[in-house]
């Protein structure tokens, strides 16, 4: 049923596209979870869309100087090991840039991202998922200072995480790395402390990988964000910041505002289409 009303918007999306296609698309993707339709989506992108890099994003607003019609962005959350084993090989057949913002209190370590520890370790206790995923949410929702208290309280879970070779491996394959935070606190909970401890600590990490650089390209943790936060984030030398809102950029694109379009690699490709011409987005917030 989901898949025949894809099926019925299909005509409508290359309108969409055609009166969009003057904007800058981002696509905000966290894990690779399915290979298979992952690749038929790259492929689809290929062939669609100029997949631009993040050097191509920042020269560009830098400069001022038009980017191709079509242009789109590739942007991976948190950092899973999958976005190295599956999607790597994937991003270089198709000779695809991508940007990953990384959780770098995990890099070179074997602790699990606190929301997966939390979901997978209550399970474990035996509460349901639905359950698991409430105490998400809950932390999502309170004070940094509780959500790290809370936290201790839970036991550790271990995971495979990036290490410092592959971060250069997939930078020399094109795919950026940028800012996610040391430890995915939701900023609109942090103090202004809280943040500037954040970045002293993403800070760190990136200058000890030697991609000082890349720290200032930042992606809010669940796409939280305030203007506050926003201007901590200004002040501590972040010059794009990338929210998680299913939404089209402007024509003129704010960088410290740059709105994404949420997709995963298991979306079908009728569906997928749908969420990349910009019409799904648009429906969605239509009818929210
Ligand atoms: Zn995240």
């Amino acid at each position: 049923m989901r898949q025949l009303f894809y099926g019925f918007l299909l005509p409508f999306n290359s309108i969409f596209k055609y009166f969009t296609k003057g904007t800058i698309k981002v696509l905000a993707y966290h894990g690779v979870k399915d290979s298979q339709a992952f690749e038929l989506q790259l492929n689809y992108l290929s062939r669609a869309y100029n997949v631009i890099s993040l050097k191509q994003l920042n020269h560009h607003i830098e400069t001022k100087q038009k980017l191709p019609v079509n242009s789109l962005l590739i942007t991976f959350d948190d950092g899973d090991i999958s976005i190295f084993k599956e999607g790597l090989p994937l991003l270089k057949k198709y000779n695809l840039p991508a940007i990953v913002f990384v959780i770098t209190d995990l890099i070179n370590s074997k602790k699990a991202f606190w929301c997966k520890q939390v979901v997978e370790t209550l399970q474990k206790s035996g509460k349901t998922y639905v359950e698991a995923r409430k105490k998400v949410n809950h932390l999502k929702n309170i004070p940094e200072s509780e959500r790290k208290s809370e936290l201790q309280n839970i036991p550790q879970l271990e995971d495979e995480q990036f290490s410092t070779e592959m971060i250069l491996k997939l930078k020399k394959n094109n795919i950026e790395i940028g800012n996610h935070t040391h430890t995915h606190p939701m900023i609109n909970n942090c103090s202004v402390a809280e943040i500037e401890q954040e970045m002293k600590e993403s800070r760190r990490v990136f200058e000890n990988l030697g991609l000082k650089e890349n720290f200032s390209n930042f992606a809010y943790p669940n796409g939280n964000w305030n203007l506050g936060s926003e201007k901590v984030l200004i002040g501590q030398g972040v010059k794009t910041a990338f929210l998680f809102d299913h939404k089209l950029n402007k024509k003129i694109i704010n960088p410290m505002r740059i709105s994404r379009i949420r997709v995963n690699t298991y979306t079908p490709l009728r569906e997928f289409k749908t969420k990349v011409s910009g019409l799904h987005p648009i429906l969605m917030h239509l009818f929210k």
